[in-house]
């Protein structure tokens, strides 16, 4: 018999009740947990028929769980039943945080039953198959699901075979234009694909869990990078490495004990460290993230919000997590000098950091009057291919050495 946990919601029927009726939309499947019910098909001609009866342990209405298709048939209580109801949602939930094969196993099976059935409907009906392109659906969706796989195969695989690397990118601060810090951003380099864009694999990495080790090593490979770049000779200050997390890594138990071990393995000040998230972390789990950030807050890590201005559209959120620092997003950075929409809205952003005590970075910046507008609104720092474009740590080492203060506008 399957088992299904007792989270569900449970509802109870009485004998006679119509719990499904053919031809609606479903959004749930009922799980028997007692009792017994009918199945029942109404032909065009209106004739009903008994095509079956469910008891103890089966499952009813499952297809509603694959698309919004209407019912195929109409399922009765012959008894008193107890039902425990599965909505789209929980399933689609659990679907999602089980094994990758499993997911596209089932969701095709799960489809070609339902084309099954249509088939064999309006084979009843007409006596003669009709055409696939008139049943057949949701096949073509599964050639993503299936490239997903192979990269998440391939990632796990660069990350024991040393395929990745991080690149650092300078962020200036625009008062001196000297480095202030750095974004360690991660690069894999496939042996046969060459570079893949971390807009492809990041996402594969965070929905397979496979994000957490990789975060963990670039923070490590990033702590120990600052501490090499440190000791060079004749360069005493004190530089911040800032480092990206996905919501995947904030969900993992041990997150905020993973970062202290590193940083206290590497020797690095937990100040120089900046964890870089999106608006959208911060509220899947808005407790607990804040309980999270504290912590880190608290050792004296900043932190900062990424692409600043794109996700949420509430603002209240900011006094409630210990956000230092807002990383203005590139779309409006790009825009700035041609649209006075873009610029308004820099400036507004420039204007709600200073007010609210916290750090303004520019992201994105390409132009000379790009930066020099940011300096001249008062933003604090700037990143972009104007200033650097990511390095590796040999490039950043050379230049950090041939360095001259780049001031925008002056
Ligand atoms: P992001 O965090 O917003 O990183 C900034 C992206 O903008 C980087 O792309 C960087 O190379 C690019 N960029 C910097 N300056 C300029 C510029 O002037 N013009 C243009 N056109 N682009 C610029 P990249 O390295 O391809 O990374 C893309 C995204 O992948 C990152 O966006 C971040 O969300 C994610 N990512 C990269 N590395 C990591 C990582 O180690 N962990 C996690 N969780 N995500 C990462
Ligand atoms: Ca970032
Ligand atoms: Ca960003």
């Amino acid at each position: 018999m399957v088992q299904v946990p007792q989270t569900q919601e449970k509802r109870t029927f009485r004998a006679g009740d119509i719990i499904l009726r053919q031809g609606e939309v479903g959004t749930c499947a009922y799980f028997i947990e007692s009792g017994k019910v009918e199945i029942l098909m109404e032909r065009p001609d209106g004739s009903v028929h008994r095509v079956g009866t469910r008891g103890n342990g089966a499952i009813i209405g499952e297809m509603a769980i694959v698309d919004n298709g209407p019912r195929v048939a109409t399922v009765r209580a012959v008894e008193d039943c107890r039902m425990l109801e599965i909505t789209q949602d929980d399933f689609a939930r659990r679907l999602n945080a089980s094994d990758p094969v499993l997911q596209i196993i089932t969701q095709v099976i799960l489809t070609r039953y339902r084309d099954t059935l249509t088939r064999a409907e309006i084979l009843g009906e007409t006596g003669t198959f009709p055409p696939p392109e008139q049943v057949e659906r949701g096949y073509v969706e599964q050639t993503d699901a299936v490239e997903t796989i192979k990269i998440a195969n391939e990632f796990q695989e660069a990350m024991e075979k040393n395929q990745l690397s991080l690149h650092y990118q300078p962020i200036v601060d625009l008062g001196n234009g000297q480095i202030a810090g750095f974004e360690a951003l991660m690069r894999w380099k496939h042996p046969e694909r060459g570079y893949i864009s971390p807009a492809i694999f990041i996402p594969v990495a965070e929905e397979t869990g496979l994000i957490v080790s990789a975060s963990g090593w670039a923070l490590r490979e990033s702590c120990q990078a600052l501490k090499r770049i440190e000791s060079i000779r004749g360069y005493n200050r004190s530089l911040f490495m800032s480092v990206n997390f996905s919501s995947t890594d904030f969900a993992s138990e041990n997150f905020v004990e993973t970062l202290y071990n590193i940083l206290s393995a590497t020797d690095v000040p937990a100040r120089q460290i900046h964890l870089e998230i999106t608006e959208r972390i911060l509220m899947q789990q808005p407790e607990t993230a804040r309980d999270t950030l504290l912590m880190c807050r608290k050792a004296g890590m900043g932190i900062a919000i990424d692409d600043f201005g794109t996700g949420y559209s509430s603002l209240s959120y900011l006094h409630y997590f210990p956000i230092d620092t807002l990383k203005i997003d590139r779309s409006f950075v790009k825009d700035m000098v041609e649209k006075e929409s873009s610029r308004e809205l820099v400036r507004s952003i420039v204007m709600l950091g200073k007010n609210l005590k916290m750090k303004v970075i520019a992201e994105g910046v390409e132009q000379l009057e790009e930066a020099v507008l940011l300096r001249e609104m008062g933003c604090d720092m700037a990143q972009g291919y104007y200033f650097a474009r990511p390095l590796p740590e040999d490039e950043i080492v050379t230049l950090l050495h041939g360095w001259t203060p780049k001031k925008p506008g002056t």
